[in-house]
């Protein structure tokens, strides 16, 4: 029996490391399994973004109004943006029982780590960290200033690794996708997610206990 509520998965990992293509592909490979959390953001929407389907973009007075709200499930400051994780459409989700994944960064996934103790916090990262600023330079998408900020930041992020469940090395994103993929549907057996069919059987078996308790 499938414990009723879905799974919040948080994928964090270093900008460039590549989380953004596994999520994608994920969806792509497993299209019925899983939802996709759309954040909203005061950054600038990158060229072929659009609004409301890579993020919600907000001016700041708009997200501030989100946070006063009660809107926001968790928010961080990150390279001088806000993003945040719209409360209502995660609740909604999880309650149908469905797996919802949450692409954002370290402060972020241990607010929800608080709110859900139960969620699943998945960290990606390249294979070293030369691997990294290859790939961030070779995104073409920042200036050398912005790349040089999100390697220090990730540089700070390191040191919260360790928060996470389960680490994603991406030499290739077919075999992290696989692992992801394989990582979330083992969590669905974990005991303590199927407290209700261990209550059910123990509760069936009791005819058959012989005064034992
Ligand atoms: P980017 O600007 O590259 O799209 O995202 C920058 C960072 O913000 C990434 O690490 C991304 O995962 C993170 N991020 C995106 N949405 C959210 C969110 O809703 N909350 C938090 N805390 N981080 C987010």
């Amino acid at each position: 029996m499938r414990h009723k509520r879905g799974l919040v998965i948080v994928m964090s990992g270093f900008s460039g490391a590549g989380k953004g293509t596994i999520v994608k592909h994920l969806f792509e490979t497993y299209p019925d399994n899983y939802f996709l959390s759309i954040s909203a953001t005061t950054r600038n929407p990158r060229p072929g973004e659009q609004d409301g389907r890579e993020y919600f973009f907000k001016t700041k007075e708009e997200f501030e109004s989100m946070i006063e709200q009660k809107e926001l499930l968790e928010y961080a400051n990150f390279n001088d943006n806000y993003y945040g994780t719209p409360k209502a459409y995660v609740e909604k989700l999880v309650n149908e029982g469905k797996d919802v994944i949450l692409e954002i960064e370290v402060q972020g996934a241990l607010q929800v780590r608080e709110i859900f103790p139960e969620a699943l916090l998945l960290f990606v990262t390249p294979p070293s960290a030369d691997a990294l600023e290859k790939r961030l330079v070779g995104r073409g998408t920042e200036t050398a200033d912005v790349v040089a900020q999100r390697l220090a930041i990730s540089a700070r992020e390191s040191h919260l690794m360790n928060k996470y469940d389960y680490l994603i090395v991406n030499d290739t994103v077919e075999d992290s996708v696989k692992e992801v993929h394989g990582i979330i549907q083992s969590e669905h057996f974990r005991t303590v997610r199927n407290e209700e069919a261990i209550k059910k059987i123990q509760e069936e078996l009791k005819v058959f206990a012989k005064g034992d308790n």
